[in-house]
């Protein structure tokens, strides 16, 4: 049986397809499990932070209109009333005309809205001292509530966990919070002529490439990859195969069979599983036209291109922000994620129009100068483009290319 692509989707129609799947549930998470996750929740700051005001530096606390105007030729003199330890809560209010000695990180007394370097201070005995610096409310303080006002919303639902999040979690005593749960990934392999990478190499065969650069490509979005292994071109074995994917996973990815010839049995495999729908055949990119969108029951299924390059570039234009979308994240599909580098395109770069072209480039770089970007060329079913490749270009369908000497944006791989 033969059949002809859909209607060929433009990316951001194949993307809004995808959008309309429901991220992953929520359940909580400990924080030090949480980096990389999506929260689930807004989340409001319990507590100010810092809980008081507090000080960046080793100096005395002052009253910052006393000592404003100060100079090394006209200092200001203060008395000093106090001697803070770092874990002091300081039960006084500091006098006009008073200062106190206080390290970095103490807490300033009530009144006290400045901190004046030890260097620009000197002391003259008898409790004297000597302001050579003036100062300006504020400074060299953290204030109250600066890095977070008790009630105030430092996150909202959507946003994906960095190092620096669990920082500030961990300095409000959240412990735990409320993030979407992994999502598991099947990936399957499908071909005839596909073996195991153990196998003696053989005319006619091919070593499984793809199960290993997706499952390096799942776990980089943020996802748990599960492997099925090489599923010959047998549709019953395929069916098999795929149903017991769907139960366990909460995408599957397929490689191979994703066109539209005789061997290539991807859509009808998702046509046979239960409450199933072909929703996309094809989308305007290049490489990586034969891409499948289907569903079985609420479960995304993702015919994939069996061509090595092809694959890895539908994985990262479309499948890793699809994860991150499973994941939560919010707006997954917008470039803000990716890494983007402006470089200087070194060659003419043509481009068929009606397709959204995904060159691959190599960085050379350059002393005081944005890099260069070598537009590199080559077959999708070999692996050198993207084994050369810094970064991806992308041109978009209504372009014929771009010039020498353009600035590109240069998507970091
Ligand atoms: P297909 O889409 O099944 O026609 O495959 C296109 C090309 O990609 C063929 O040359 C396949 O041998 C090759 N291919 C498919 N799957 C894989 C894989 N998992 N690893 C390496 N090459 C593959
Ligand atoms: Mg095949």
């Amino acid at each position: 049986m033969r059949h002809d692509f859909f209607d060929i989707l433009i990316r951001e129609g194949f993307e809004s397809l995808l959008l309309s799947f429901a991220p992953t549930p929520i359940e909580m998470q400990s924080i030090s499990d949480a980096y990389g996750l999506v929260l689930g929740e807004d989340i409001l700051s319990p507590e100010n932070l810092p809980p008081a005001n507090r000080s960046c530096m080793d100096g005395y606390a002052v009253h910052a209109r006393d000592v404003f105007g100060a100079t090394e030729s006209n200092p200001a003199y203060l008395e000093q009333c106090a001697q803070l330890r770092v874990d002091e809560a300081p039960n006084f209010t500091l006098k006009k005309g008073d200062c106190a000695a206080i390290p970095t990180g103490g807490t300033l007394p009530d009144g006290a809205d400045a901190v004046v370097m030890v260097e620009h201070t000197q002391e003259l005995g008898a409790g004297t001292i000597e302001i050579r610096k003036s100062s300006t409310p504020g400074e060299h303080s953290m204030l109250k509530g600066e890095d977070a006002a008790n009630g105030e919303k430092i996150y909202e639902a959507g946003h994906s966990v960095r190092f620096q999040d669990v920082g500030l979690l961990a300095a409000l005593g959240i412990g735990s919070v409320k993030t979407h749960r992994k999502p598991r990934i099947g990936i399957i392999s499908t071909g005839d002529e596909l073996v195991e990478i153990e196998a003696p190499p053989r005319v006619g065969t091919i070593r499984d490439v793809n199960s290993h650069t997706l499952r390096c490509l799942v776990s980089k979005a943020g996802g748990i990859p599960v492997n099925y292994g090489i599923v010959p071109d047998k549709l019953q074995k395929l069916e098999s195969t795929l149903a017991k994917a769907i139960a366990e996973n909460d995408l599957i990815l397929l490689s191979g069979g994703s066109s539209v010839g005789m061997r290539d049995l991807t859509v009808r495999a998702i046509e046979a599983m239960a409450d199933s729908e072909i929703l996309a055949h094809g989308v305007a990119i290049s490489p990586g036209k034969p891409t499948i969108l289907g569903k079985a029951g609420s479960k995304p299924v993702l015919g994939l291109p069996g061509q090595v390059t092809s694959v890895q570039i539908v994985m990262l234009s479309i499948v890793m922000p699809f994860i991150r979308h499973l994941m939560g994240q919010r707006n997954s599909f917008d470039c803000r994620d990716r890494p983007i580098l402006l470089a200087e395109l070194e060659r003419n770069t043509p481009s068929k129009q009606g397709r959204e072209d995904y060159v691959r480039v190599k960085l050379k770089h350059r002393k005081g100068n944005i890099p260069l970007a070598e537009p590199i060329y080559g077959k999708s079913g070999l692996l050198k483009t993207m084994i050369q490749a810094d970064g991806l270009m992308i041109i978009p369908s209504d372009m014929e290319g771009s010039y020498a000497g353009e600035q590109i944006q240069v998507w970091l791989i």
